[in-house]
């Protein structure tokens, strides 16, 4: 049933500058719309060094929940009243939902990336050698959901030694700094950088040698447009099991509509929703 707007309706929204290119409104809506839950969800472009102002405005209009992009995913940590353990480790938020009455700031980043391991081709990172290439803000909830789920290892490649260790000591014991010789190790290899991103001058390129993997290494790009990067027809041309990141994308707004609704999300519906977004590439 599409959602009819009424005096009950409760509002959620993402916040971020810029947000109008946004996918999240369209994902969100149709879990509301395939629920039958009486939500919208709208994108709110709120300047840098306003999240406070944007989480009083939650506290007082009663809003069901919050989506936190870029440049707010600091900012909105201190207005929080509590923050989940990753958060807090991960010093970002990209998602706010009410729990006892305060305001909660959790990141749900990395545990959509591992549902979306599991959803989209059924693996478990339990016990698996992962290699991050990369070291910004999507690996770092990689690495952090990595460790939970019981990998054995997580080596860290990336340009900027000094982030590669950062990252490393985030995944504790079992992260270590590595290089590109270490992919030939590892059971999944994931790509954290921009590298293949459209609408980019790295469209074109791969961020490593996918002949240097295993016959049963697994690819996992985190970058979803375009669908297939150069990286993932490498991958998948040389039998690699492989996927982007539109699994992630979908399972971190998963874990978002789950703590604010307490009912398991439509996948199915949110996947549908994200890939009609994207159209063709
Ligand atoms: P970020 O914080 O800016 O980090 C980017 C990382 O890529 C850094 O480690 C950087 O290395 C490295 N890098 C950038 N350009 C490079 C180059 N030309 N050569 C080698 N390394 C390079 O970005 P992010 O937010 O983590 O995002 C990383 C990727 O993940 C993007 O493609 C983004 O679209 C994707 N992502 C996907 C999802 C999803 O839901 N699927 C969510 C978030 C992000 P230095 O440290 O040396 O600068």
């Amino acid at each position: 049933m599409p959602i009819t707007v009424s005096a009950t309706t409760r509002v959620a929204a993402v916040i971020g500058d810029p947000v109008r290119h946004s996918m999240s409104p369209t994902i969100h809506n149709a879990a509301f719309e395939a629920c039958g839950i009486d939500a919208v969800y709208v994108a709110l472009s709120v300047p840098d060094g306003q999240a406070a102002e944007a989480i009083a405005a939650m506290r007082t209009f009663d809003w069901l929940g919050l989506s936190v992009t870029m440049p707010h995913k600091q900012g909105v940590m201190a207005a929080c009243d509590e923050l989940t353990a990753t958060a807090e480790l991960l010093g970002a938020v990209n998602c706010v939902f009410w729990r006892d009455g305060k305001i909660v700031g959790d990141s749900t980043d990395g545990e959509g990336f591992v549902r979306g391991l599991d959803s989209d081709l059924g693996i478990s990172p339990a016990g698996l050698h992962c290699a991050l290439v990369g070291a910004g803000g999507a690996a770092s909830a990689v690495a952090r959901s990595l460790a939970l789920a019981g990998a054995a290892r997580v080596t860290v490649i990336n340009r900027t030694a000094a982030r590669a260790s950062a990252l490393a000591n985030l995944a504790g014991e079992i992260g270590v700094v590595g290089s590109m010789a270490d992919l030939s190790d590892a059971d999944l290899v994931v790509n954290a950088t921009p590298i293949g991103m459209g609408s980019t001058d790295l469209v074109d390129e791969v961020p490593f040698d996918v002949t240097s993997l295993r016959d049963d290494a697994i690819v996992s790009d985190l970058i979803y447009h375009p669908a297939e990067t150069r990286l993932l027809a490498e991958a998948r041309g040389r039998g690699l099991r492989a996927q982007n990141g539109l699994p992630m994308l979908v399972h971190q707004a998963v874990a978002a509509f789950e703590h604010w609704t307490g009912v398991d999300a439509p996948v199915a519906a949110m996947t549908e929703a994200a890939q009609s977004a994207l159209g063709p590439s």
